[in-house]
């Protein structure tokens, strides 16, 4: 198929790309046989990159059986096995599933069982969900509502119930280190005071990203940040809920990136890297406790038409036989490594690099004028579409956003498939290279 002259599809804006043909690996064609390098796996989703044979091969065998079953007609083998898959890689105590077909439902599902928990065991008080300044949870109403970034709400603000926000821990940005626990604290800290300052009778949860992914640019919180939060949402009966959209399924390193520090959430929930494009699938994965409550109230009132597809499962299940049989957790944090250090080498080159961030595959670098100040690249630049769209010409895939301060700043997030390999970490580095120097020429002149 060659691009239509007229499009009758619309998503953000009226941008136009090119046509997809095929992928393989960590490889993308368009329609004109042109190669594109996929370093940010679609949007952190393709973690086990494009097109895995086995994986297409257990879909098909599904689907040869069956491709729906109504979650209140059927019980379905592959959503059965997925489920109980799942409950072992979570945390102790995370073992009911609730699936769902993406992250927004999985963020909104989340919302809905902590809500109806805190009415089961007799808080109906409870309400408030506090989240994060920048963040982001999804586009469904209520997802929103807990979405820290002013260009993506505002217009919706009327429509929803304002949430309290506190601020991320972007160390960085604010002169502290992030490897002493006094700055852990101090942004910890701020999560006990909002719960006091709100009233903690009125506080149900507190829904964090492990590590940070589209709104703060791979930001790895400071040392003992994660833990003190979770020692505070204890202390005060709030539901710690972990948005592992982005990070869950090992590009971090571990499969669940709340692992990194041993820190067990009451909720956690996962979707781009579970089927890893395969399917539109994620998971809500609650505590056993705040399950029973639930159900022993009269159940739990939500559920989506899709929600357990075997189709999708299956596809999930072949996922993660995959990243086990490769050992891609390992692969991640090895290669992520290595790509993390050639990244520090090009800030030693280009001097708009503010700050390189992350964890395995999931890393980050910022554009700013001017690196002592941090202060952000000037917003006519337009850097964060300029530099994606240099890098498309050098057959180079990258996710940028524009999110600091809510409305300037640039980082580009570099997270290609867990299966990468040292040779396609070069071919990105060259990639940017060239396309930081094209975009300099750019702007020079
Ligand atoms: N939470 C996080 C942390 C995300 O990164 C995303 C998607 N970028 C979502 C929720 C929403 O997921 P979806 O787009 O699949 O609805």
């Amino acid at each position: 198929m060659s691009r239509p002259q007229t499009s009758h599809l619309f998503y953000q804006s009226r941008q136009r790309r090119p046509v997809l043909d095929q992928a393989r690996g960590v490889y993308m064609w368009d329609v004109d046989g042109k190669r594109y390098l996929d370093g940010s796996s679609g949007a952190m989703v393709c973690n086990i990159g494009h097109s895995n044979p086995r994986v297409l091969e257990a879909m098909r065998k599904q689907m040869d059986k069956s491709t729906f079953g109504y979650r209140l007609h059927f019980e379905t083998e592959p959503a059965e096995l997925l489920a109980a898959r799942t409950a072992a890689l979570a945390p102790e105590g995370l073992e009911k599933v609730f699936f769902v077909s993406g992250g927004s439902e999985a963020v909104e599902s989340a919302i809905k069982l902590a809500r109806q928990n805190a009415i089961a065991i007799g808080q109906a008080q409870r309400y408030k969900i506090i989240s994060r300044e920048p963040s982001y949870h999804g586009c469904t109403l209520g997802a929103l509502a807990l979405t820290g970034y002013a260009p993506l709400t505002a217009p919706f603000d009327p429509m929803m119930r304002p949430m309290p926000k506190i601020p991320a821990p972007r160390a960085y940005l604010d002169g502290l280190d992030p490897d002493d626990e006094a700055t852990g604290r101090h942004y910890a800290d701020m999560l006990e005071a909002k719960i006091l300052s709100e009233g903690p009778e009125t506080i149900l949860a507190f829904i964090v990203e492990p590590i940070g992914g589209a709104s703060t640019g791979a930001l790895v919180p400071p040392k003992g940040y994660m833990q003190r939060i979770r020692e505070i949402c204890t202390r005060y009966g709030v539901l710690l809920i972990h948005d592992e959209v982005m990070t869950g399924g090992g590009r971090t390193g571990k499969f669940f990136a709340g692992e990194h520090w041993n820190v067990d959430p009451d909720i956690l929930v996962i979707s781009k890297g579970f089927a890893a494009g395969y399917a539109p699938l994620g998971a809500m994965i609650a505590h056993k406790d705040i399950v029973t409550n639930v159900l022993d109230n009269g159940g739990f009132l939500h559920g989506f038409t899709y929600a357990g597809n075997p189709l999708a499962c299956s596809a999930g299940l072949a996922v993660l036989d995959e990243i086990e049989r490769e050992n891609l957790c390992q692969n991640a944090a090895e290669t992520g490594a290595l790509l993390k250090s050639e990244l520090k080498k090009l800030m030693d080159r280009y001097s708009i690099i503010g700050d390189v961030r992350g964890e395995g595959l999931l890393l980050a670098f910022e554009l700013v004028e001017d690196r002592a100040s941090l202060r952000p690249l000037a917003k006519e630049l337009n850097a964060f579409n300029e530099l994606v769209d240099i890098a498309y010409e050098n057959g180079l895939i990258i996710y940028s956003r524009r999110t600091r301060g809510g409305y300037s700043g640039d980082h580009f997030l570099i997270a290609p498939p867990m299966i990468s390999t040292p040779d396609h970490v070069a071919e990105i580095i060259e990639g940017l290279d060239l396309s930081l120097r094209q975009f300099l020429d750019r702007i020079s002149q």
